[in-house]
């Protein structure tokens, strides 16, 4: 089984990796570059299941099955905002520093400080692109007034999951990944995809 991953996030190429490989022993997991296809995905979609679609569907013009994500925090005093905006909150594209900042001001005279982080994970089958298989993962937990931790990216810093005691940038990468919203989505598709293996 081929798959092609719509991302040239080298990170998130490796975690899907391993966590595939390990219950799909025969699959190759490829990414944009190793098919030739080169070029942004214009991620234009308002929900996370369109974008996650879009970039699936593109992926899975190579001929092999697409498979594509997309996350991002939502916070319930804002309305649900950043949302599918979350990695251009304050303007720039993937300016972390700049976001956090930003969200930190605009909760700052909130007291429901409650929010999630959503990852969705669409996989479309190149002989019916019009069908998107959506795996969608979610992890509460609630916005910080000052940052904790150093790992991880984005957001990690401020968004404190109370069952661990801990931010997602304190965690290690294998504890984040036990109960990440990623961790989620990836799980349900990896049984997904274990399922149309073994028939
Ligand atoms: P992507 O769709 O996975 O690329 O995520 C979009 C944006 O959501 C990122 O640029 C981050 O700002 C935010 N985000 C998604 N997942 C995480 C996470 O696990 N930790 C922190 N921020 C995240």
């Amino acid at each position: 089984m081929k798959i092609v991953l719509a991302s040239r996030n080298a990170k998130k190429i490796k975690e899907l990796r391993e966590l595939l490989c390990e219950s799909i022993p025969d699959i190759e997991i490829l990414s944009l570059d190793d098919v030739g296809i080169y070029g942004e995905i214009e991620e234009n979609g308002e929900t996370f299941e369109e974008n996650a679609y879009i970039k699936a569907s593109v992926a899975a013009e190579s001929g092999y099955i697409g498979i594509g994500d997309d996350s991002g925090l939502v916070v319930n005093a804002l309305g649900g905002a950043p949302g599918v905006y979350s990695a251009r909150y304050a303007g720039g594209h993937g300016d972390d520093e700049a976001n956090n900042a930003f969200l930190l001001k605009n909760l700052k005279d909130k007291t429901d400080r409650s929010a999630k982080f959503v990852s969705v994970v669409a996989c479309v089958f190149p002989e019916d692109r019009e069908k998107g298989n959506f795996f969608r993962g979610e992890t509460e937990g609630e916005i910080l007034k000052e940052y904790r931790g150093e790992g991880g990216f984005g957001y990690d810093p401020l968004f404190y999951y109370a069952p661990m005691n801990k931010t997602y940038a304190e965690m290690t990468a294998e504890e984040k990944n036990s109960i990440s919203h990623r961790g989620k989505a990836m799980r349900l598709l990896s049984e997904f995809l274990c399922k149309k293996v073994k028939g």
